[in-house]
């Protein structure tokens, strides 16, 4: 590995493309912060849900956005878990994975102001340097100048397999059909909102997943290091 790393990497891509254990292993070999974007919308929209607001009424899920207490940490339980997310205090880390969340994030994250209060938030955490960022929006918006930028992407069949196999060793039930249903649908509203949709950023590398391992992966982006 050449002896000025990058500073900023940004991984985007949609869901299950393996952004997360991809920017995991990458962020520890490198010795660098591993900052997972997604799990901020999911926590609003699982805050939300929780105080019965309604999902549909911007104004108030964007006044929470701005207000409530979100803290993204290192994992503090060993439970396979790749960071402890508290919101107000509260630790809701295990309530984030569930599929009334990937039913309703892509709605909470679609909100202009909910994206502005959480782009601030990820943008002090990079400014510190040596990070590994994952999400969305990293390359496009929130670190146009980071100075890596990996799409990685994948059919949305091999995707939903991938997502079905990690829920199934976690003991969700939900079927494989539900996924990609759920899955397509969430590509859909992600790649056609107004703000801040999901796309490669001009200069990200981008890398098709579909037929690759992890090793693989990490591999080839190690290789764009050197
Ligand atoms: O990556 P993950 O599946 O946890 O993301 C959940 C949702 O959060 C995405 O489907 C997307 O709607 C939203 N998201 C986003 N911008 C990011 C990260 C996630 O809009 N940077």
């Amino acid at each position: 590995m050449n002896s000025h790393p990058p500073l900023t990497i940004a991984i985007d891509g949609p869901s299950a493309s393996g952004k997360s254990t991809v920017g995991e292993l990458l962020a520890q070999r490198l010795g660098y912060l591993y900052f997972d974007t997604g799990v901020m919308y999911r926590a609003v929209t699982c805050v939300a849900l929780s105080r019965g607001i309604p999902l549909t009424d911007e104004e108030h899920v964007a006044r929470l956005a701005e207000q409530m207490q979100l803290d993204v940490l290192p994992p503090t339980v060993n439970d396979g878990r790749q960071n402890t997310v508290l919101a107000d205090g509260s630790d809701i880390t295990n309530a984030l994975r569930g599929s009334d969340i990937d039913a309703n994030v892509s709605l909470v994250s679609s909100y202009r102001d909910v994206r502005d209060a959480m782009v601030e938030r990820q943008r002090e955490i990079a400014h510190r340097g040596r990070v590994v960022m994952i999400g969305r929006d990293i390359g496009t918006v929130v670190l146009p100048h980071a100075d890596l930028k990996i799409y990685l992407d994948g059919s949305v069949e091999c995707r939903a397999e991938r997502r079905y196999k990690e829920n199934v060793a976690r003991g969700d039930q939900t079927s494989y059909e539900e996924i990609l249903r759920l899955m397509r649908l969430r590509d859909g509203l992600d790649m056609g909102r107004t703000t801040s949709p999901l796309r490669p950023a001009p200069d990200a590398h981008c890398v098709d997943t579909t037929t690759m391992s992890v090793g693989d992966v990490v591999a080839a982006i190690e290789q764009l290091l050197e």
